[in-house]
């Protein structure tokens, strides 16, 4: 089996662990080989050959900062690509074809942006030897065999051309500035853009500084953008964050015409978006930060299905020792014990009116909000924190809401430690604490990093538990699935599920992933009215009576998969939409 050391130079001190305590502690140094030695910056490094993996360094190093990690058996060749020594290193590649849309699904920070560096040109790939880059002549010959060499062949003789629509959107208001109507028309080699606008319904947004759009509108932007240029190979890095059900479909369908005439590659952690949008799934697997394999590609069902699963039959790999299964989440009746009575609100601004009416909320349940973008979620959210004041309907008790904001933001200053501190104060220190939100979170081998540095997953998780960590009655969630992979997702679900439990509170989640809001839900508000102009709430109703309403609305019909209960749209007039949609029953659990 062959292993790699990986070393954090961030987190390795080696002055403050008593000088390279790892160098002294190393069995195969004690006999006087050279397994770790100083490297050029003084920290160490590991020699992956005199190993043993006996995990004595890992265990002993005070700072955590060595990882000893076995590579799984069917691995044997050397990776695509390797950072450095003792340095994160990734194996195989995305397959670009020309007329289809190949959907990436995986962990986060497991190497899908190097390999699309690397596609792009941006990156050479060494083939594992760091200390010298190969020759581009070099990596064409070593893919000669295989569907990549013809595309690096055209790629450095600069015959392809790449475009790209990037994961945090919220950033591009940082890089650029203007007019929405202007900046796309700048850019829009295809002459496109003004139907695409029309599609996504922007129209009305030309005129409208970029800074000032919302989340969801951004994301149509960049996504238009990106749309617009003539390329070869289109990428599109989580394309579904911040839309709603509907503007997930029709994007799926412009990314979709796309791949007439080029190749798509799509990362996408909604599957029953990426199970609409893909020909071919590709998984990605791996451990963050260590090392990431990107396996061969099939057919879209089997693919999330084997990922769901943790194998991969065509690999013999296993990856995951437990399968993600999107069972009904189990809690024992309980009692329907009022924790807040939901006043009428009504609430103006410019053009746009929200109305809600009266309702109940139940300590220990999780109420999710569904509806289009612009039917005034998010104002109902700060209404009830009272982040702004209603023009009728003021909330008579005294109650607390700790609210998650829709887009987490990096301006903190301080570790991710000192954050959660002065939010959980004792808290933090407690067992129940540290197991059921950090450790579950993954937070807990973060809590040294800088909020700044975090990546959108990362931030997104450190919000949701700074949220968890005050003292409140209610607590809202505004789009807690954002950036989230898979596998996160049902333990932020989880996490916030447990929590509400435990603490006898109540929950209010928004959110646009069906998976999650099935998983997460006890009851549900609808918002319905036209976007931008009036908003009006219906509910709280049961899951299964809310989801039915919203999608019928939408003029979707989901089914649930039978063998993992993963929810799946239905083709738009397939025999599965036809029957459900005679049947009224548009969300078939
Ligand atoms: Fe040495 Fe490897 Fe054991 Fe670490 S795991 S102490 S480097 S032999």
């Amino acid at each position: 089996m062959s292993r790699i050391a990986i070393v954090n130079k961030d987190k390795c001190n080696p002055v403050n662990c008593g000088n390279h305590f790892c160098m002294r502690i190393c069995p195969r140094n004690m006999l006087g080989e050279e397994c770790i030695v100083k490297g050029p910056d003084s920290k160490p490094i590991i020699d992956e050959v005199l190993c043993t993996g006996c995990g004595i360094c890992t265990h002993r190093c005070i700072f955590e900062a060595i990882r000893i990690i076995n590579l799984p058996e069917a691995l044997k060749e050397n990776p695509v690509h390797r950072f450095g020594a003792n340095a994160f290193e990734l194996f195989h590649l995305p397959i670009p074809k020309k007329g289809k849309v190949v959907g990436i699904i995986g962990r986060n920070g497991i190497g899908k942006s190097t390999a699309f560096n690397i596609l792009s040109g941006k990156v050479i790939p060494n083939l594992g030897n760091y200390n010298k880059e190969p020759s581009k002549e070099e990596i064409i010959a070593k893919y000669s065999t295989t569907q990549l060499g013809d595309y690096f062949r055209q790629l450095y003789a600069n015959k392809i051309v790449v475009s790209y629509k990037p994961q945090r959107i919220e950033l591009l208001p940082k890089v650029y500035s203007g007019k929405v109507g202007a900046l796309l028309k700048k850019i829009d080699e295809r002459k496109i853009s003004e139907k695409l606008m029309k599609e996504l319904e922007l129209e009305n947004l030309k005129d409208r500084e970029l800074s000032q759009l919302s989340g969801g509108e951004l994301q149509k932007v960049a996504i238009i953008a990106a749309a617009s240029k003539k390329a070869d190979v289109y990428y599109f890095d989580e394309p579904a964050s911040f839309l709603d059900v509907t503007a997930r479909i029709k994007v799926a369908k412009l990314i979709r015409d796309l791949a007439e005439d080029s190749a798509v590659l799509v990362v996408e952690h909604d599957l029953a978006t990426i199970d609409y949008i893909s020909d071919e799934i590709q998984i990605v697997y791996g451990q963050a930060g260590a090392y990431g394999v990107i396996s061969n590609s099939q057919g879209v069902s089997r693919g999330i299905n084997e990922y769901l699963d943790g194998f991969i039959t065509s690999d013999n790999v296993r990856f995951r020792d437990y399968s993600i299964v999107f069972g009904k989440y189990n809690v024992e009746k309980r009692r329907h014990e009022i924790l807040f009575e939901l006043p009428e609100f009504e609430k103006s601004f410019g053009d746009f009116k929200l109305k809600t009416i009266k309702g109940e909320i139940i300590k220990g349940e999780v109420m999710t909000i569904m509806g289009a973008n612009g039917l005034g979620k998010t104002t109902f959210l700060k209404l009830l924190a009272g982040e702004i004041k209603p023009d009728k309907g003021l909330v008579k008790e005294k109650i607390k809401i700790a609210y998650k904001v829709q887009y987490p933001t990096s301006d903190v200053e301080g570790t991710v430690q000192m954050w959660l501190l002065k939010s959980a104060r004792e808290l933090f220190n407690s067992g129940w604490y540290k197991q059921n939100i950090l450790e579950k979170l993954g937070l807990n081998k973060l809590l040294d990093n800088e909020i700044k540095h975090l990546s959108g997953g990362e931030l997104q998780k450190v919000y949701i538990a700074v949220t968890l960590s005050q003292d409140a009655d209610i607590y809202a969630f505004d789009e807690p699935s954002a950036f989230i992979d898979v596998e996160d997702r049902l333990k932020v679900a989880e996490v916030i599920k447990e929590f509400i439990i435990k603490k006898d509170k109540a929950a209010i989640v928004v959110d646009h992933d069906v998976q999650f809001i099935d998983y997460i839900s006890d009851s549900m508000l609808v918002f319905e009215g036209v976007p931008g102009k009036h908003g009006k709430v219906e509910g709280p109703l049961s899951k299964t009576d809310g989801m039915n309403k919203v999608l019928k609305m939408l003029d979707i019909t989901y089914r649930v998969d039978k063998e993992n209960n993963r929810p799946r749209i239905n083709k738009h007039n397939s025999a599965l939409d036809k029957t459900q949609k005679k049947e009224n029953k548009y969300y078939r659990s």
